[in-house]
């Protein structure tokens, strides 16, 4: 790697609500930050291009710098890429299908190189190069929130697969015949583990009869809770509230040990909104179940929290245009 001698690069994380751009140094100093709104303008690619390679300049105009002196552009995107990651094969939450995103960016950006991910693998290449798997040559990253989904470090660069598709821990199946996910199939990771199932634990623990603090803080939408509200309730050592997450946990530490058996990383980061509302609890409920199914040789494998939090994005966005400069 030789980024240190690198001019910055414009990071963009791209959500369903709003995007997040910045001028990033190659050492992972942020020198901006500008947000845009995304929803207004969501199944209109068109206008949200265009208010994204704006957004682009400001944040180079934020951070002093002529927006000639930035070269490269990194873009994150909630969806799957194709396999040379210049289109967007699919963003529900900005309904975007099949938008050739690289070349519409470049072509609103003379001069400057547009590099794409996935904004859950740009969140694990972060946390590889500047969070918590800093200095370990392979890596696995889970991330649990409103969805679950994941990345791999593998010889120090992110794997992506064949077809871009590596890494989609989420719809490991961890339950056969478990309830349906959102991709289609049934049982998925996702589907037992992230914030509408573990909502879903709540409801029946409450149906069984079981007070939960969750009731008052939702007044009876549990489905409407957030990771914070869980935190909280765990917090006060709510039982219905610490069972919930510790299955959610559970089912992520199957995955977990699943994978770890199958490729061998040095290090597994777990983050996401539900990770990190309840923090090295979770992380620990979640590795203690993945230690008794992964075999001996990898049992002391680091399993830990993510560390970048709200910037992952941000970062992974930025450090994917270094990487593209790189030819990686
Ligand atoms: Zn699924």
């Amino acid at each position: 790697m030789t980024t240190h001698s690198k001019s910055p690069v414009v990071g963009i994380d791209l959500g369903g609500t709003k995007a997040l751009a910045g001028v990033v140094e190659a050492n992972g100093t942020v020198r901006s930050r500008v947000y845009l709104p995304s929803r207004d303008l969501k199944g209109r690619p068109s206008e949200l291009l265009d208010r994204i390679a704006e957004g682009a300049g400001t944040a180079a105009s934020e951070a002093d710098l002529p927006f000639n002196a930035i070269q490269a552009v990194g873009l994150c995107v909630p969806g799957p890429l194709d396999r040379t990651r210049s289109v967007v094969a699919m963003a529900p939450n900005l309904g975007w299908i099949d938008l050739a995103v690289r070349e519409q960016l470049e072509r609103r950006l003379p001069g400057k190189s547009v590099f794409l991910e996935n904004d859950v693998r740009a969140a694990a290449l972060g946390e590889h190069r500047l969070g918590a798997g800093r200095g370990y040559s392979s890596m696995l990253a889970v991330f649990v929130g409103s969805g679950v989904g994941g990345g791999m470090v593998v010889d120090g660069e992110l794997f992506h697969g064949d077809h871009g598709g590596a890494g989609e821990i989420g719809h490991m199946v961890v339950r056969a015949g478990g309830p349906r996910c959102g991709c289609g199939r049934a049982g998925c990771l996702e589907a037992m583990a992230a914030r509408d199932a573990v909502g879903r634990y709540v409801i029946a623990d409450v149906a069984r009869g079981h007070k939960t603090l969750l009731t008052d803080i939702l007044q009876g939408d549990l489905l409407a809770f957030t990771s914070r509200d869980l935190a909280q309730a765990v917090a006060q050592h709510d039982a219905v509230a610490i069972r919930a997450a510790r299955r959610s946990a559970r089912y992520t530490g199957l995955a977990i040990g699943s994978v770890v058996n199958l490729v061998d990383p040095a290090i597994v980061v777990v983050g996401g909104g539900i990770a990190e509302a309840l923090g090295q609890p979770y992380v620990g409920w979640a590795a203690e179940i993945a230690r008794r199914q992964i075999l001996s040789s990898a049992r002391d494998v680091p399993i830990v929290p993510s560390q970048l939090r709200d910037d992952a994005g941000l970062l992974g966005a930025a450090l994917t245009a270094f990487a593209g400069q790189d030819g990686n």
